[in-house]
């Protein structure tokens, strides 16, 4: 026997496919196309399980959609710009240029030898000039429009690096190479006005019936559009403080008012001093574990008072840390008996708590109340507002504050503008100059890509290595042809990533972002599959893109995704892999113990995809076994089934008409499998169900009339099995005599005829209980089903010869029968 000897198969079909361009692919108007995308990997030196499963999982269905006549565009590119080669560059006195390059080299060796069918002619990298050239031109091109603007903004500094800290270089406060305490300062910024399109990317959501609800949900969250009202409240003495609340029907529990530490009204209110000190300690507080409410409330009373406008009372206006400025207006009516965040102000500071809600047949006080009451119900103590339902109350108080001019309808968002502005060297410059006369001016499109200098000193202090390249700084102004300092911020690499599948329509396209014919020939993409991990930023950004391309006249469509698939993550020993926790699995490792092919099966039949898997060794096996039994299979009978006729379904023996069945069945289902659901782990089983049975039958089907049966079913398995294991399934192929690849080889089709079960099993039932069964034809008449039900001996004991009150029948299942 010939051993299966995967490496030698697979590195020869590999070169097969490149030889041959087999996935290269062109506009094609004649062809239904589809284009299916996974998230482009960061080169962080090599490729993991996870993204492993992703490409796995899209290249399935890339290569069942060529076996279904599509044209599939099934591109890979490299999000190459970021943190950790600057990082890498520091550390080790690289480059981030050859830090990247290297990885990528290392990176595209392993998925080569995954053998995952791309069309390696439009492989992209976000590092390239050519390609954040177009970064620049678009944002020059925001800038044009007013949706990019400059504004004073905080960053993280560290004060002994001299230098700005990305998040994540400056978790728990500290910097995350000298653990100084980090501050914050304000910079100059650039953001893009992603609220502009805050609406739209809510309601445009109506065209996303193909993405799945939790990540609508997150997004929704994310944007945090809600309604409330604004209400303005006499101050003592001054002017009138404006709160937004979504509970208005709550105002008469309202017992203080908090101001954000931020709050450009603080300082006129408070006295100097010892309160404004305490204020500005809140302000020194992380913002982040603010925003995340991750610290003890603490607060300040200003010694000022405003005025309830609906009781008219009195009541003290504090300082809270609990209060951020960019949400609604940075103040609130505190109403602790209605609001947990106020509750435990309330109760630390001694400060008033009253219950002006009741949940349905409750009867709470707000002395003993040991938490607030969040819910609707009904108002009490509220003036002529009392007895009504929350809704009700919030609808008529509104239109109260209304006529009397002191509050309004008013929507709020959670969504803040985009800040682009990174203060490092590893990114998209930003094509802006400074120019003394002129201001901020945008560099001329004939002037660009602005190209990040080679040379600049990666020491990790004094700030920006490109604040340091003398002939970086220097410019002209392209206005009046003064002297001009570059910008020397870059772009935050979520600007990479929000249209980069775009560009792949064209990679090497020099005079524009990407080719509109090309572009309306593929978009919108039909399947996107990447980590849950990206259902906001990435998700969101590539959407407030496409719109903004729209509305440039670029694009002709408001959404550039149709499907989107969030696959699941691959855990270990019950845990998340991580090299922290030493539970991570090396794909060269596995390719090298099994196989490309087999690591491919493994990792789609442990789970659906789109739920976590449990990566165990043991199981590995289970897969091998299968390719290498169907291995053996086809290597024992190649040589005899080649050269005979194509299967006589008519003149097949019993054995072969139960194989062919099978075989059809199974066609029909790892189909259904793979189409619509992506329940590609359901297919692998299948495909173990169909080994099986060619075993069971072996015997009977390997000579004389029966051999069409067995030659069909293990072609059918080549077939079928060809997305997921497509080097053995080509080699397979080729041994049962066929020149031509199984690339773009027609998918079987299933007969329904030669699927369809001889005779079904059908339960009876009398009066409720199963009293025994019978087989029956699957399209019997209910009048032939009657017939054998009733004759069933044992039912007919049950019967006694009683008349038949009821009858129903539930096809292929069963028979229902009630006697009196
Ligand atoms: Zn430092
Ligand atoms: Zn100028």
């Amino acid at each position: 026997m010939t051993p299966y000897d995967f490496d030698g198969i697979e590195t020869r079909w590999q070169q097969r496919w490149t030889d041959d361009r087999a996935f290269e692919v062109t506009e094609d108007p004649q062809r239904p196309k589809f284009y299916c995308l996974e998230m482009l990997p960061y080169p962080s030196g090599n490729i993991h399980v996870g993204h492993v499963r992703n490409y796995c999982i899209t290249d399935v269905v890339a290569r069942y959609k060529r076996m279904r006549g599509f044209n599939v565009l099934h591109p890979i590119g490299w999000d190459a710009l970021g943190m950790p080669a600057e990082n890498a560059a520091i550390q080790r006195g690289t480059h981030p240029e050859k830090w990247t390059r290297e990885n990528i080299a290392g990176m595209k060796r392993q998925l080569q030898r995954m053998g995952f069918s791309y069309p390696w002619s439009r492989e992209i990298a976000t590092c390239d000039p050519e390609y954040y050239r177009w970064n620049q031109w678009f944002f020059l091109r925001m800038l044009e429009k007013g949706i990019a603007y400059r504004r004073k903004a905080a960053v993280n500094w560290c004060p002994s690096c001299q230098t700005v800290l990305a998040n994540e270089q400056a978790e728990g406060g500290e910097c995350w190479r000298c653990h100084s305490k980090v501050e914050e300062r304000e910079l100059d910024q650039w953001f893009l006005r992603i609220t502009d399109y805050q609406d739209q990317l809510l309601d445009d959501m109506a065209q996303l019936s193909a993405w799945p609800e939790r990540v609508l949900v997150q997004q929704r969250n994310w944007i945090g559009r809600s309604t409330g009202a604004e209400v303005d409240f006499a101050v003592e003495g001054g002017e009138p403080i404006t709160v937004f609340t979504t509970r208005i029907d709550t105002i008469y529990g309202a017992t203080f008012l908090v101001l954000a530490p931020e709050h450009p009204r603080l300082e006129g209110l408070m006295a100097q001093g010892a309160a404004g000190e305490a204020v500005a300690r809140l302000r020194a507080q992380d913002r982040r574990a603010r925003q995340a409410g991750q610290v003890e409330k603490e607060g300040v009373f200003t010694g000022r008072y405003a005025i309830n406008p609906f009781t008219g009372e009195r009541i003290p206006i504090w300082a809270g840390n609990f209060v951020l400025m960019g949400y609604g207006t940075g103040a609130i009516m505190a109403v602790p008996g209605h609001d947990q965040r106020d509750f435990e102000f309330a109760r630390k500071y001694g400060l008033p708590v009253r219950t002006v809600i009741l949940p349905e047949g409750a009867a709470a006080t707000a002395d003993t109340l040991a938490a607030a009451y969040e819910g609707p119900g009904s108002t009490v103590d509220s003036g002529r507002f009392s007895g009504l339902a929350s809704d009700d109350a919030t609808v008529a108080m509104t239109a109260h504050a209304q006529e009397k001019r002191f509050g309004r309808v008013a929507v709020t968002y959670r969504l803040k503008d985009w800040l682009i502005s990174r203060q490092r060297y590893w990114g998209t410059p930003i094509p802006v100059v400074y120019c003394e006369k002129d201001g901020a001016v945008g560099v001329p499109d004939d002037q660009l890509p602005v190209v990040l200098p080679k040379d600049a000193p990666f020491t990790g202090e004094g700030g920006n290595p490109l604040e340091k390249v003398p002939e970086f700084v220097a410019a002209r102004c392209p206005r009046c042809g003064g002297p001009a300092r570059r910008e020397t911020d870059t772009m935050d690499t979520f600007v990479d990533s929000s249209w980069y599948f775009y560009r792949y329509l064209s990679p090497r396209k020099d005079d524009g972002p990407f080719d509109g014919a090309a572009m309306r020939y593929w978009f919108p993409i039909d399947l996107y599959v990447g980590g849950t991990e990206h259902a906001i930023l990435h998700l969101v950004y590539s959407r407030f893109w496409t719109k903004v391309m729209r509305d440039l006249g670029l694009v002709p469509f408001d959404e550039p995704v149709t499907r989107l698939f969030p696959q699941g993550m691959v855990h270990k020993d019950g845990e998340v892999m991580s090299k922290s926790k030493g539970n991570t699995v090396a794909p060269d490792d596995v390719i090298r113990a099994y196989g490309a092919d087999t690591l491919r099966l493994y990792i789609l039949s442990v789970a659906p995809p789109e739920m976590a898997m449990e990566w165990t060794d043991a199981n590995i096996e289970g897969e091998r076994r299968l390719i290498n039994r169907l291995w053996r299979l086809v290597d024992r009978h190649a040589e005899t089934l080649v050269g005979e006729g194509g299967a006589a379904a008519s003149h097949l023996p019993p054995a072969g008409l139960e194989l062919r069945r099978k075989v059809h069945q199974t066609i029909r289902r790892v189909t259904e499998d793979i189409d619509e659901r992506i329940h590609l782990n359901t297919a692998v089983a299948a495909f173990h169900e169909l080994v099986n049975e060619v075993y069971r039958l072996e015997a009977e089907v390997q000579s004389g009339a029966g051999r069409p049966a067995l030659r069909e079913a293990l072609e059918t398995l080549v077939l079928l099995m060809n997305p997921f294991t497509p080097h053995i399934c080509e080699e397979m192929w080729a041994r049962l005599g066929h020149a031509e690849g199984l690339v773009s080889h027609p998918w079987p089709a299933a007969d329904e005829a030669a699927a369809r079960e001889e005779a079904v099993q059908l339960a009876v039932q009398v009066n409720g209980k199963v009293r025994g069964h019978v087989m029956v034809a699957p399209d019997a008449t209910e009048d032939e089903v009657r017939r054998a039900a009733l004759e069933e001996p044992r039912v007919r004991e049950h019967l006694a010869g009683r008349p038949i009150a009821k009858f129903v029948l539930v096809p292929g299942r069963l028979v229902s029968v009630v006697v009196r």
